[in-house]
């Protein structure tokens, strides 16, 4: 049998329960870099630019770290991303930041 249609990411139970408050990109902060938009590791917490931006912060902490569940921490959005399964999950709780 195959993976159900309804789970199409088996890492859901690494997510762990991380403040969604931050606002910068520490590494492109400590380089004087800018970024476009926020990225979370759901995995560690550690927040990290999107591909749009210069250092591509959240992939490079995927490819460091093998964290494979990141969410978006811009306003109003409400996804996690799954780089191994190359997968958005807009359904789960842990994707609603409560950025204000
Ligand atoms: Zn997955
Ligand atoms: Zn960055
Ligand atoms: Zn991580």
């Amino acid at each position: 049998m195959t993976t159900p249609v309804d789970s199409p990411c088996s890492h859901l139970d690494q997510i762990g329960d991380f403040p969604s408050d931050q606002s910068v990109c520490p590494q492109c902060v400590a380089r004087g870099d800018g970024w476009v938009h926020l990225r979370q590791c759901l995995v560690c917490g550690q927040v990290g630019c999107c591909d749009n931006s210069k250092n591509r912060h959240a992939t490079t902490h995927f490819h460091a770290s093998g964290h494979p569940l990141l969410r978006s921490l811009q306003p109003g959005e409400s996804w996690i991303w799954c780089y191994v399964d190359q997968t958005a999950i807009t359904d789960h709780p842990a994707g609603r930041n409560q950025k204000r």
